[in-house]
């Protein structure tokens, strides 16, 4: 990214800012002036094709308007829907200085849109006023995560805990994070607290939940187990009816049954994602989908989450490698029953942009699936009534212009030259 388009985004972050209410829409400004788009090579799913855009009222057009108030030269670039990234809790802050960052960070990577499945309510509301505006990145957040008691995440609590990183209030209502429900009364007691607290989604967690039984009082257990696999219908019935779509953390082929069985709208992972407790992979037989689990998910519309990206950087070839097949005969399964898959890395110190990297390299899916998905479905996981990820008239006019082809080498897509969300243009170098 050339230094230009850092500066410029964290220009108009400010300016936009000081005039900007905290409640400020997410939807275009109809006063934005209208721009001609010209020279740019438009990705339309599939590949690239020469054409003039137009961005009138932060929407785009295919017709030249009556009036044209500036005219962008693409220079030939190659433009592109924004980046999506479906899975990751970096998108908080606790003051201003923290929200500049992350914002500038999505920006600069060109991710336009994240969904936050756990987040510290006080890490939300120092957002406020950052995001979910033309210039900022637009962010959906579940608040806390519904897990079993001593499920996971509460390992990573009681660790944020012991450094200081959490208070206490951040396992209950007054903070959110995590949520431990039991039983049918426990959520009973829970339920209208979890609503209180305004999420945009439900996040739940099932975590090798054919041996429920087994583990949900074994101490060795602690962290590796979830919520009671028969609560789950329940609570997205609940969901459901308050509007809200559930996302449920996974590790098995068994956990991926059972939150589609259960009704769930998104799956946090991919099976496997990480191995087993001692990130191993010794036998992939527990986390393989069948076709059967595939072709449900196709049915009902849910989005997988892909997370993959992690063992990427371990240092053991092997173990790297045995994970690379794994995820390659996941992502085939999905894409041969056309589920649709989304882009989350669940990677704190980065954006999706390392894991579509990683995904572009297991060869599963050609680079035009894999930008499709990391841009378009990606972009309807997180935001699903909003006509966005396509560069096609009536949708929002937000793209990136990358200066070389992505579909010849996937790398062009950290080459960014210029950016634009709903009309408003985040720089240029
Ligand atoms: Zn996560």
């Amino acid at each position: 990214m050339k230094r230009n388009f850092l500066a410029v985004a964290v220009c108009l972050c400010v300016a936009v800012l000081g005039c900007t209410p905290s409640s400020a829409s997410r939807i275009p400004d109809p006063s934005s002036p209208t721009i001609e788009l010209r020279n740019g090579h438009w990705f339309d799913g599939e590949r690239f094709v020469d054409r003039i855009m137009y961005s009138v009222g932060g929407y785009f057009s295919a017709s030249r308007p009556a009036r044209v108030d500036s005219v962008i030269d693409l220079q030939q670039g190659y433009v592109v829907p924004p980046f999506g990234e479906a899975h990751n809790h970096n998108v908080d802050a606790t003051n201003a200085a923290a929200a500049h960052a992350v914002i500038d960070k999505y920006l600069r990577d060109g991710v336009f849109y994240a969904q936050n499945p756990a987040n510290v309510l006080r890490a939300r509301s120092g957002l406020t006023g950052f995001i979910n505006v033309p210039t900022g990145i637009d962010v959906t957040f579940s608040n806390a995560a519904l897990t079993g008691p001593g499920g996971h995440p509460m390992g990573l609590f009681l660790r944020n805990l012991s450094r200081g990183a959490m208070l206490p209030t951040d396992s209950n209502s007054t903070s959110g994070f995590v949520w431990t429900i039991a039983d049918r009364a426990d959520l009973d007691a829970k339920w209208p607290q979890i609503l209180a607290s305004h999420p945009d989604f439900i996040k739940t967690m099932l975590l090798y939940s054919e041996e429920y039984e087994r583990r949900k009082s074994d101490t060795a257990f602690f962290n590796w187990r979830g919520l009671n696999p028969a609560l789950l219908p329940e609570i997205v019935r609940r969901a459901h009816d308050a509007g809200l779509r559930v996302m449920t953390h996974i590790e098995t082929a068994a956990d991926f049954r059972n939150a589609l069985l259960a009704g769930v709208d998104e799956i946090g992972h991919t099976p496997g994602f990480r191995g087993n407790e001692k990130t191993e992979l010794p036998d992939f037989a527990p986390y393989l989908m069948s076709d059967a689990d595939a072709e449900l998910a196709a049915q009902r519309g849910v989005f997988v989450i892909t997370t993959l990206g992690g063992p990427a950087g371990l240092p053991d070839f092997a173990l790297r490698a045995r994970f690379a097949r794994l995820d390659s005969l996941n992502l085939v399964m999905l894409k041969k029953h056309r589920v649709k898959i989304a882009v989350g890395s669940d990677s704190y110190r980065t954006t999706s942009v390392p894991e579509a990297m990683w995904l572009s390299t297991l060869g599963a899916l050609t680079n035009a699936e894999l930008l499709r998905a990391w841009t378009e479905t990606t972009a309807q996981a997180i935001f699903p009534g909003r006509k966005i990820g396509k560069l096609a008239p009536g949708y929002e006019a937000s793209f990136l212009v990358l200066s070389g082809d992505p579909l010849a080498d996937f790398g062009n897509v950290k080459h960014i030259t210029l950016g634009m969300k709903q009309g408003v243009l985040i720089g240029s170098r």
